[in-house]
């Protein structure tokens, strides 16, 4: 089989090719291998594809991780092509809510988050014979667990012909820790070529500027001035998110209109500016042309996440314009939520940035922000997620994985004990565990669906009170990307927050839930759903999407009322106050009550101000409300909360004290052991018995 397969031209070009033998044998050698290499060395294209053609995959799939969604999506494209095979064929992709795979797929691409409810389904991975977990370096919460429990079961062949390969593919230095984490396994470096990267601060960012958005503004004129001053040679900008790219894009598209190309630029090769974004939510034909080279004496400027920085390489990339800046879910500890805020990037992400300039020749790096931004408010390294957001999920199903004690899990980096103990006590409100931290007959229920635990509740109990009809297109419209459009020209803007007004007051009652789902039964009653969408100011591929997402969720539901697991209950109210009702059971961990003005105090014992977010129907309403229930938090100039529905005090009354009454030390303490009732009546005992003891030395 090996002997016939070619490789294109370019794949030959790239540094992993020349050890394409030796690494097939490392994999062949070792349960365990960490791969290490510069980024687009071609691990992640090519490796899956020698192993493949080495008939690794004959004893099982080979299953490559990526932290995020457009990442695995877009690499299975890439590989199927390579291959010349069609996708979804022999080499696939599944994320959540989307499988674009088959019984033939032998090269399978998917997100942790996916590889995580596989483990769930089928813990020894029958199906696989290679797993390998891509981009460890980013170091996301799903792979830094995968690794764990990937780890724990080592060597265990249970009913496997030959045991499960593990591959670790990491870009950056940290290869030595993850070797010693998997006993010592070898450590295999691709040496990669990297040319010289000038590295220039511009100082137009400082210590005092972390939290203005100025930085958007200034990035745009630095990518413009790189465009007419510097030779020949594409430009990549890093930025935060999808509405700070799209601002960014419509202020650069407006100024490179403006340029006289006979006296403004300075290379004369240089005849145009091709502007494109790269964010995760965008369709998949507009991000093909991200990789296209630009058409000749045009400059390409790809406007991106920091999916470009590791997950995604763009050949030709010559210049860097760096924010500083990066979009982050963080749990505060102030606050006691995770709230999604742009902070300073690490050090270390600055150099990885940086070097996307110098794959394929010397390169520059502009840098916004000044040396004392860089030394005073970035960090040396980024912090692990797994260090710095809510566990919920992810403990709910390690326990549904029979790994009762979460508390000495094998963590690459441990958690704080803190964020641990939040998410058990999260788990607890939900009643998703027992106080003695056992999973619950509900529990169980919820780990079935890929939501966050409380939304799945509030879904539960729709369907045991049947109308989760309302509820499941809510719960799939929170699932997907942004769905109104606010453009950034003033009257543009007007427009659309009057279509969305419009659309919230037909939904009847006046929430952003309600309007959620008026927006979703509009676009399914529609016979041009999308003409809709344009017309109201609304992303028909996200509105697609929740279609789908819709009916996945439906079929699980489905799946779980068949096997009779749900028990109906009735309720003595209206539709809409039942629909309310549940929403209050998954976020009464979310719930504020109006202070002064228009500003608003949580109930979760942190009392943090919060406002309403100019988004949601409820903005400029506030004089009206009392109590309200919100889906999330938005850290910008201030606290906001986003998707807000109205709620009587009496629908949380009963749930509100769960909030505090739970005593933490009383489920970690269960927590950290295997419990079982014997163990626990020992441990009782020897309390008592160290209790006697000790008063009986304090009467002495
Ligand atoms: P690594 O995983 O080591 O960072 P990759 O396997 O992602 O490297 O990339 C190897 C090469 O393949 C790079 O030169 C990259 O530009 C190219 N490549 C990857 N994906 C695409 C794509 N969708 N279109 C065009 N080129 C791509
Ligand atoms: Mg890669």
């Amino acid at each position: 089989m090996s002997g016939q397969v070619s490789y294109s031209s370019e794949a030959c070009k790239l540094p992993i090719y020349q050890f394409k033998k030796e690494l097939v044998k490392a994999v062949k050698d070792n349960i365990f291998l960490v791969v290490t290499g510069e980024t687009g060395s071609g691990k992640t294209t090519q490796l899956p594809q020698y192993l493949y053609h080495a008939g690794l995959s004959k004893g099982g799939k080979i299953v490559v991780t990526q932290p995020r969604r457009v990442a695995a999506i877009t690499v299975a494209q890439r590989v199927s092509q390579e291959m010349g095979l069609r996708l979804g064929d022999e080499v696939g992709y599944q994320v959540r809510f989307d499988d674009c795979t088959s019984k033939n797929t032998m090269i399978k691409y998917v997100t942790d988050g996916c590889m995580l409810r596989e483990i769930l389904a089928d813990p020894v991975l029958t199906q696989y014979s290679v797993v390998i977990l891509d981009e460890a370096h980013e170091r996301s919460l799903n792979t830094d667990i995968l690794i764990g429990l990937l780890k724990k079961t080592k060597g265990a062949s249970h009913g496997r012909s030959v045991p499960l390969k593990v591959v670790v593919m990491s870009a950056t230095l940290e290869t030595e820790k993850l070797s010693a984490f998997l006993g010592h396994c070898p450590v295999f470096s691709i040496p990669g070529r990297t040319f010289p990267v000038t590295e220039k601060f511009l100082n137009l960012i400082g210590p005092k500027d972390t939290e203005s958005s100025l930085y958007i503004k200034e990035v745009v004129k630095v990518a413009l001035d790189v465009h007419t001053n510097e030779r020949a040679g594409d430009i990549l900008v890093f930025l935060t998110g999808q509405s700070e790219i799209q601002k960014a894009c419509d202020m650069l598209f407006q100024k490179a209109e403006a340029i006289d190309y006979r006296y403004d630029v300075n290379d004369s090769s240089v005849e145009g500016l091709l502007i494109l974004p790269l964010y995760g939510a965008m369709p998949t034909d507009q991000q093909k042309q991200i990789f296209q080279p630009p058409p000749e004496g045009i400059r390409k400027c790809v406007v991106a996440t920091n999916i470009a920085a590791t997950s995604l390489t763009i050949n030709g990339i010559k210049y860097i314009v760096d924010s500083g800046f990066v979009k982050q879910l963080n749990h505060s500890p102030r606050v006691g939520m995770d709230i999604l805020e742009v902070v300073p990037i690490s050090k270390s992400e600055a150099q990885q940035r940086a070097g996307r300039a110098g794959r394929t020749s010397a390169g520059k790096c502009f840098r916004i922000y000044s040396k004392d931004f860089w030394e005073k408010c970035m960090p040396e390294y980024t912090i692990p997620e797994i260090q710095r957001t809510s566990l919920t999920a992810v403990i709910l199903t390690l326990k549904c994985l029979g790994v009762h004690d979460v508390i000495r899990f094998p963590y690459l980096d441990r958690p704080e004990e803190r964020l641990i103990l939040t998410a058990l006590k999260q788990l607890y409100q939900y009643d998703a565990i027992d106080r003695r931290g056992q999973v619950t007959s509900l529990g169980k229920l919820m780990v079935e669906f890929p939501l966050h635990p409380g939304l799945t509740r509030a879904l539960l109990k729709a369907a045991a009170l049947e109308c989760e009809d309302l509820m499941l297109p809510v719960a799939a419209m929170l699932s997907v990307e942004n769905i109104f459009i606010r453009p950034g020209q003033p009257e543009t803007q007007k427009e659309a927050e009057q279509k969305h007004r419009q659309i919230a007051s037909e939904a009847g009652s006046c929430n952003d839930f309600a309007m959620l789902l008026n927006v979703f039964e509009k676009c399914k009653a529609s016979d041009s759903p999308s003409a809709w969408c344009r017309e109201n100011w609304i992303h028909w591929r996200a509105v697609k999407s929740a279609l789908s997402v819709d009916t996945q969720l439906r079929v699980i539901l489905h799946r779980l009322k068949q096997q009779g697991v749900i028990e109906k209950e009735k309720w003595d109210s209206n539709r809409s106050e039942v629909f309310r009702r549940c929403l209050c059971l998954g976020y009464f961990t979310n719930v504020a009550r109006r202070s002064i003005g228009k500003s608003f105090c949580t109930m979760d014992g942190h009392g943090s101000t919060v406002h309403i977010h100019p988004s949601s129907v409820l903005f400029g309403m506030e004089s009206q409300l009392d109590w309200v229930i919100f889906h999330d938090v938005l850290a910008t100039s201030r606290m906001f909360v986003r998707t807000v529905c109205p709620i009587r005090y009496d629908w949380v009354k009963d749930l509100l004290p769960k909030l505090h009454e739970v005593d933490v030390y009383e489920l970690s303490s269960v927590a950290r052991e295997e419990v079982t009732e014997e163990e626990v009546a020992k441990w009782e005992s020897r309390e008592a018995a160290k209790r006697q003891a000790e008063s009986s030395e304090d009467a002495s």
